[in-house]
């Protein structure tokens, strides 16, 4: 018995243990009560087939469904004397003659179940006391068991919201067009995942959650089929964004494998942790010996320990917004840039700034050397038809001046001249 239980199982069993030793009963029992049935969880049982762990019965015709209505008082020293609790089938099989219960009850008040004892023969010493005993545990068991119950509600509403939109064939993906910054011409476009509104969740929270239920890998792979399809109907690159995670799976492995390599650029964020650096050099190892560019995201978000950039080599770092935004203002956003383009270029990476809202800031970040952008100044996500190709000229107001470089496939020694 028991070979499995968690550790709040265990914590509950101690509770059990503690009443059944006081009460001096056969059997104490924590029940789960879901509306039509009362489910035995855990057990301290003297009697050990009678009451095996895991058991159903009745919630209608229960002991504790009675007490807990009122029919029946909560300590029962002689069930023969109660005809309402001798009707009950409990009272024939396994012939209950003593019983106690309490109601677990969550924090939000929410009835959980019945914390319980009960005995073959009858007890006249059973008082109120032993009531009070009974629901001082129970009210132990409920603070050990909530977490649980929350954990197991809350991946249970997000399976039930992932699991339809995975059958469907995952999220819609849309493309934000990625600007060279010296031409003002598209270079490529990010693809971003999107869920249903009413959802009211951005995008790395549901990948979060659905890899908080197991589901995160089948969502990624989902994502990036849906972003690889965009390649026939746009031209220039496109940059999937993968969870370290996802991307040493084999199955992503096959994927990346299909791809035309010269037009993807895989994203990995600088946030994400990494289990294993050598998994993740091996996994990409593939992809990028056959042309495929691979970028580090979110770099100078704060959480950024540089550790990818130095392990990886990516060939394009991508500065995150919270160190783009108002660059074209701000002293020390300034000098950070510059260092981060300085260290990028030494090393033959290209840097793209993310997060581009103004003029201002595409201009000053073009200064600054920063070979794309992205942003909304340049353009929202919004389907692949919205994106223009990327040999149109730049129309408006663009931080464009003489289209000196290259496009962005140009190695980087043939723009800084290196
Ligand atoms: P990210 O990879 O850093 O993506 C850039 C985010 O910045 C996107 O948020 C984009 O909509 C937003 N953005 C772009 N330009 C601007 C701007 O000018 N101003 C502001 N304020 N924001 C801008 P989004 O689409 O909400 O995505 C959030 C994150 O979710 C992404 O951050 C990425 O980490 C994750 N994500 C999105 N799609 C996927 C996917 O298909 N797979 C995976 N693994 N992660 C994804
Ligand atoms: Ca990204
Ligand atoms: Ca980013």
């Amino acid at each position: 018995m028991g070979a499995q239980r968690t550790q709040a199982e265990q914590q509950v069993a101690d509770l059990l243990r503690t009443a059944k030793r006081a009460l001096g009963l056969s059997v104490t029992f924590l029940s789960r009560m879901d509306g039509t049935t009362q489910h035995l969880e855990v057990v301290d049982s003297s009697i050990p087939f009678l009451f095996p762990e895991g058991a159903r019965m009745v919630q209608a015709t229960s002991f504790c469904q009675a007490i807990l209505d009122g029919r029946l008082p909560a300590v029962i020293p002689d069930v023969r004397a109660l005809p309402e609790a001798m009707a009950l089938p409990a009272a024939r099989f396994p012939r209950l003659r003593s019983y106690v219960s309490a109601p677990v009850r969550l924090s939000d008040g929410t009835l959980y179940g019945t914390f319980c004892a009960a005995g073959l023969t009858t007890d006249k010493g059973l008082s109120a006391r032993d009531q009070a005993l009974m629901e001082v545990l129970a009210a132990a068991a409920a603070v050990v068991i909530e977490p649980g119950v929350v954990d197991r509600a809350r991946a249970e509403e997000i399976e039930s919201r992932l699991v339809p939109l995975l059958v469907e064939g995952g999220p819609t993906v849309v493309l934000q067009p990625i600007v060279d910054l010296a031409s003002g011409r598209r270079a490529g476009a990010e693809a971003l995942s999107r869920f249903p509104a009413h959802w009211k969740l951005a995008p790395d929270v549901v990948f979060a959650q659905a890899h908080s239920i197991g589901l995160g890998h089948e969502l990624e792979l989902l994502a990036l089929e849906r972003a690889a399809r965009h390649l026939a109907r746009v031209d220039g690159y496109v940059a999937m964004n993968v969870s370290p995670a996802t991307l040493v799976t084999p199955e992503c492995g096959a994927l990346l494998a299909r791809l035309p390599a010269d037009r993807v650029l895989l994203e990995l964020s600088e946030h994400d942790q990494v289990e294993d650096y050598d998994a993740l050099s091996a996994a990409v190892a593939a992809p990028r010996a056959a042309g495929m560019r691979l970028a580090i995201d979110d770099v100078g978000a704060g959480f950024s320990s540089l550790r990818h950039i130095v392990v990886t080599a990516p060939d394009v770092i991508k500065l995150d917004r919270s160190i783009v935004d108002g660059v074209a203002a701000d002293r020390v956003l300034t000098t950070l840039v510059g260092s981060l383009v300085d260290f990028a270029h030494g090393s033959g990476t290209l840097v793209v700034a993310e997060g581009v809202e103004t003029a201002q800031d595409a201009a000053a970040l073009r200064g600054l050397g920063v070979d794309l952008g992205q942003g909304w100044f340049f353009g929202r996500p919004g389907p692949a038809e919205a994106l223009g190709p990327t040999d149109r000229e730049p129309a408006g107001p663009s931080p464009v001046r003489a289209p000196t470089e290259g496009p962005w496939t140009l190695p980087l020694e043939a723009r800084t001249g290196a």
